[in-house]
């Protein structure tokens, strides 16, 4: 226990939370009361902030993202095409990293989200050329330097072109390495617990640049070491038509069989799985990321969200890549999903409160972080406080709504565990001019080769 003051959130505009109405308050990290409309506090000595200028939701929670795809945004070699070829043309690229242009990378990712609203990220990190065997400490350390809590992923590719996958032999490693270096992560950076705000799980990219046998042996090591499971899956039509040749089976049932449907699993996009493959989803609790802006630019397909919660399935929120979304904004990929979604089911199905659940509760179970995602007593002090002060929100009539409905993306004040990452707009000692002319000139000399 510190001997900080508990926090009194006084008087909201808004919040996300039943008989909150005067607000909450927070100590230790997690939230401790709430407090209902007409009363008081029963804490005893508590600092005060005045938020009756802010909407405040649980701090939301991005489930899907290659952060060092912000140094290859908008560029021109991958433009205007889909997945398969899209990568083929980024994976030279990429494999020019370094340690500092990753650090840069993950730096205006993590500070991108922070400001939106996101107080806890997931990264899938699968790319490890020579020189950038330490991504995945890098990433802890731009992580505890921003106060973001994370579940970072130690990624894996190990089926290159020369073997009938996808990627080039340079940013692909052996079975041994990769396994080696998982346990090497765990134990280094793995917390356990309900005020974790390190944690790693084990990620092999896809079906097309993993080989069965590193699928299979990182599911059993996720099992040994207690840690999640991450991969891309059922994300295009081509993914299909490639598991049918190489497999001989649909994206699902490869799955399954390399030990995978389970509740340690959660899958990024989930596009491509028929009524069947939803229960068989449900039942294992094996959770969807939803990545509505990737999905549309890539042109890939809509995750049928509706069909898969009807069928059990967790459904989670997340940006992907900076280089196929081409932004790390949270808030926005809320409304995007909630559009994307209206469009497929109609205005009755799908309300703004519907893509809200996402990114917070849902999020929060593909994470497997009951303790995050919710206002609620005992549930972490991880909140997002959006102010409606701007021109796009003049007129408005529901806060809650025009959090969604006129496009917010710039949270006011952003709180992870009980402490302020965000103030006025802004991560504290961040300077972000100066970051955006290193990350630039990094990108620009990783891009030109
Ligand atoms: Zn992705």
């Amino acid at each position: 226990m510190s001997d900080a003051k508990p926090i009194w959130i006084r008087d909201p505009l808004a919040i996300l939370a039943d008989g909150a109405g005067r607000g909450i308050v927070v100590k230790d990290g997690r939230i401790i009361e709430l407090v209902p409309a007409g009363a008081t506090p029963a804490t005893a000595d508590v600092a005060v902030f005045d938020a009756s200028g802010h909407v405040v939701l649980p701090g939301l929670i991005n489930t899907h993202h290659h952060f060092y795809q912000t140094l290859t945004r908008a560029l021109p070699a991958a433009m205007d095409r889909e997945l398969f070829p899209w990568l083929q043309a980024l994976y030279p690229v990429w494999a020019r990293m370094t340690p500092d242009t990753l650090e840069l990378g993950v730096t205006v990712a993590m500070s991108e989200l922070l400001l939106s609203g996101c107080t806890t990220t997931t990264d899938h990190h699968y790319v490890f050329p020579a020189g950038l065997e330490e991504s995945v400490d890098i990433e802890v350390g731009v992580a505890k330097r921003l106060g973001v809590r994370v579940l970072l992923t130690r990624g894996s590719m190990n089926l290159s072109q020369r073997d009938g996958g996808l990627p080039p032999d340079s940013v692909v490693q052996d079975e041994d390495t990769i396994l080696a270096d998982s346990a090497r992560v765990v134990a280094k950076h793995h917390q356990r617990g309900a005020d974790a705000m390190v944690q790693i799980a084990l990620a092999p990219c896809s079906p097309f640049s993993v080989t069965t046998s590193l699928m299979r042996a990182t599911a059993d090591l996720a099992d040994k070491l207690d840690v999640r499971l991450h991969t891309h899956l059922a994300e295009t039509e081509d993914e299909n038509k490639f598991c049918q040749q190489m497999y001989g089976c649909r994206p699902l049932d490869y799955l399954e069989q390399c030990g995978w449907l389970n509740a340690r699993t959660w899958l990024a996009h989930g596009i491509f799985f028929n009524a069947d493959e939803m229960k068989r989803l449900g039942k294992a609790r094996t959770t969807i990321s939803h990545c509505a802006c990737s999905n549309q630019l890539l042109a890939s397909g809509c995750c049928p969200v509706c069909e898969m919660e009807e069928a059990g399935v967790d459904i989670g929120i997340g940006v992907d890549g900076s280089a196929s979304n081409d932004g790390s904004n949270l808030m926005q990929e809320v409304r995007a999903a909630f559009l994307l979604q209206r469009a497929r089911y109609g205005v009755t199905k799908v309300s703004h409160k519907d893509a809200l659940r996402w990114a917070t509760r849902g999020s929060a179970a593909c994470v497997g972080r009951p303790e995050l995602g919710e206002i609620a007593v005992g549930k972490a002090a991880d909140l997002a406080l959006f102010k409606l002060d701007e021109l796009r929100f003049s007129g408005h009539g529901d806060p809650l709504a025009a959090l969604v409905l006129c496009g917010a993306h710039r949270a006011d004040r952003v709180m992870v565990a009980g402490n302020w990452a965000v103030v006025d707009g802004a991560i504290p000692g961040l300077d972000v001019p100066d970051l955006i002319r290193r990350h630039s000139a990094a990108a620009r000399a990783m891009q030109a080769g």
